[in-house]
C-alpha cells in the first residue's frame, strides 16, 4: 500500500536544454532543484513516477539533530532553519514545526548513550535536555508508566511526508523550473569525457550538469556508468492510526516502539531500525562493504524474501538508452509491508500509550530504506565523470536533512561557499573499508 501523498501537476513538455537536471523527485531532489531555481538556473527535474511517492512520502518525518552523527550534525542543523526559511519564502506548507523530539528509556546504557551525545552536541552549539526520572515521567505522563530518564531535543521538529515533497515542487514551477512526472532518465552522454546530456525515456536534454538524486536506484544507474557505489537497501514497515488519542507528545521514541503525529492529527508508529534485508544481486556484489553495518545492526534486521529481485532497483542487468528500463517497470517502489511487525508495532503502541486504543489502523506501508556502508550519504561530483553529480544512500536520515542536502548540491553546482563541510560525503571514500566507522540509525 503507498503512503498518503498529495499530488502535484506538473507539465509533459520535455525541454530541449537545461542548466541542470535532477534526476529524482524526492526530497533532496526537489529541494536541489529548488535551492537551483532560485539562483536564476535553468532545471529540469524529472521523476520516474510521483514526487515524493518513494521514501519521502513513506517516513516518519522527523527531522532531527538529536542522537546524529558528527558528520551529518551540521546538515541537520542547518536543515531544520532551511525547513522553516522554505515556509517563509514561499508559503508552501510542508507541515514542518519544531515540536521537539522526546526519547524514553529505562536503560541505564542507553541514557549513558544520551548523555554522551548531549556533552558532544554543547560543543557544537545544539541544545538538548536530559531529564532524570521524575522529568521523563511527568513529561511522559501518556504513557502512565514510571521511566529511567529521558532527552528532549527543542529545536527538532518533524514535517508531514505526505505534503513536504509536493510542496517544494510547486516552489520549483513558481520559480520557472520544469518537472516531468513519469519520466525515467535512462542514462546520460558525455562529450570530451564531459556529461554534456541526460537520456530520458522521453528524449533528451542538453545539459553541463546532472544530479543524480535516485534513492533506491542510484546504485544501479551508476553502475551503467561505471560507478562502483554501494548502496544496500532496508525494508521498513510502519502503520498510521486514524486521529483520536488526545494529550500525546508529537514526537515520541522509545526502544520498543516509535510514535509520531501526522498532520492529520493520527499517528504513525513503528519500530525504530527495524528492517528485512531482502537479498539483491547488488547485495550480494556489495556485501563485503555492508558487513560492518550489518554486524552493528544485526538484533534488528531480519532476513527477507524475494521482494528485492521483482522490484528491479538492484539489479546488475547492463540497460539500453533505446529501451524500457527496469524504472519503467516500476513507476514507484512499494514493497510488501512486513505483517509480523505491524502487528508487533501496533501491540506495543497501544502498550506504550493506551490513549492509542481510540484509534484505529488507517494504513500500513514499506520502504525501502537506501543505505550506504559507513550510514553516510554521497554527495559530491563523480570525478570521472564533470558535471555529473550523486546525491543518494541518505540511510534514513534523508527526509529531515533534505533542505540542507539539496542546499550543498546547489553550492556545488554553483560553486558558491557550502553551506556545511562537503567532504564527509565525499562519494571518493566508497573505495575505502568502513570498518568502525558506522554511523547510529
Ligand atoms: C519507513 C521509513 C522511515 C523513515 N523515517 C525517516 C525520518 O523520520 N527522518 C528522516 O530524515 N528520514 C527518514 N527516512 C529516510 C528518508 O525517507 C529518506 O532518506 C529520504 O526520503 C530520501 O530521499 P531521496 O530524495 O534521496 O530518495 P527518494 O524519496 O526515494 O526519492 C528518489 C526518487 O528518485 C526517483 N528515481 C530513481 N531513479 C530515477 C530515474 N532514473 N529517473 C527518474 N526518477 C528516478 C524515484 O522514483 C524516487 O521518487 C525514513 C525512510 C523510511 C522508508
Amino acid at each position: 500500500m503507498p503512503a498518503p501523498l498529495n499530488f502535484v501537476h506538473t507539465t509533459r513538455e520535455l525541454p530541449d536544454t537545461a542548466d541542470a537536471v535532477v534526476i529524482g523527485g524526492g526530497i533532496v531532489g526537489v529541494f536541489t532543484a529548488y535551492y537551483l531555481a532560485r539562483r536564476g538556473l535553468k532545471v529540469a527535474l524529472v521523476e520516474k513516477g510521483r514526487i515524493g511517492a518513494e521514501q519521502s512520502s513513506r517516513n516518519w518525518g522527523w527531522c532531527r539533530q538529536q542522537n546524529r552523527d558528527a558528520r551529518e550534525l551540521p546538515m541537520a542543523t542547518k536543515s531544520l532553519d532551511l525547513w522553516e526559511r522554505f515556509a517563509a519564502e514561499n508559503g508552501e506548507d510542508t507541515g514542518f514545526h519544531r515540536c521537539g523530539l522526546f526519547y524514553l528509556s529505562n536503560s541505564e546504557e542507553e541514557l549513558a548513550g544520551w548523555a554522551r551525545w548531549r556533552d558532544f552536541a554543547r560543543t557544537v552549539g545544539v541544545t538538548t535536555h536530559m531529564l532524570d526520572s521524575a522529568q521523563a515521567t511527568e513529561r511522559g505522563r501518556a504513557t502512565g508508566k514510571p521511566w529511567k530518564g529521558g532527552v528532549f531535543s527543542p529545536t527538532d521538529g518533524t514535517a508531514d511526508p505526505a505534503s513536504a515533497a509536493p510542496a517544494v515542487a510547486r516552489a520549483i514551477l513558481k520559480l520557472g523550473g520544469t518537472i516531468l512526472q513519469s519520466c525515467a532518465a535512462r542514462g546520460i552522454e558525455t562529450e570530451g569525457g564531459r556529461l554534456s546530456g541526460v537520456v530520458t525515456e522521453h528524449g533528451a536534454i542538453r545539459t553541463k550538469t546532472a544530479i543524480l538524486a535516485g534513492g533506491a536506484w542510484a546504485s544501479s544507474f551508476c553502475r551503467q556508468l561505471g560507478i562502483r557505489f554501494p548502496q544496500a537497501a532496508i525494508r521498513s514497515s510502519i502503520l498510521a492510526v486514524s486521529p483520536g488519542a488526545t494529550s500525546l507528545p508529537d514526537a515520541l521514541h522509545t526502544a520498543a516502539v516509535s510514535v509520531t503525529r501526522r498532520s492529520d492529527g493520527g499517528y504513525s508508529l513503528a519500530i525504530s531500525g527495524r528492517g528485512r534485508i531482502d537479498p539483491t544481486p547488488q547485495q550480494l556484489r556489495f556485501a563485503p562493504q555492508f558487513l560492518p553495518m550489518f554486524v552493528k545492526r544485526w538484533r534488528s534486521l531480519a532476513p527477507g524474501g524475494l521482494e528485492g529481485f521483482r522490484s528491479g532497483h538492484e539489479t546488475l542487468v547492463r540497460w539500453r538508452l533505446d529501451a524500457p528500463t527496469p524504472m519503467e517497470r516500476m513507476r514507484i517502489l512499494d514493497p510488501a509491508v512486513d505483517n509480523a511487525t505491524i502487528r508487533l508495532t501496533h501491540s506495543r503502541a497501544l502498550d506504550l500509550l493506551p490513549a492509542l486504543k481510540n484509534t484505529r489502523i488507517t494504513a500500513a506501508w514499506a520502504g525501502y530504506i537506501d543505505s550506504t556502508p559507513d550510514g553516510v550519504p554521497g554527495i559530491g561530483e563523480i570525478a570521472a565523470i564533470p558535471g555529473f553529480i550523486l546525491a543518494a544512500g541518505f540511510s534514513g536520515h534523508g527526509f529531515g536533512i533534505g533542505p540542507g542536502a539539496g542546499h550543498l548540491i546547489a553550492d556545488i553546482v554553483t560553486g558558491s561557499e557550502p553551506i556545511v563541510d562537503p567532504r564527509s560525503y565525499n562519494p571518493d571514500r566508497f573505495g575505502k573499508s568502513a570498518w568502525g566507522n558506522v554511523a547510529d540509525f
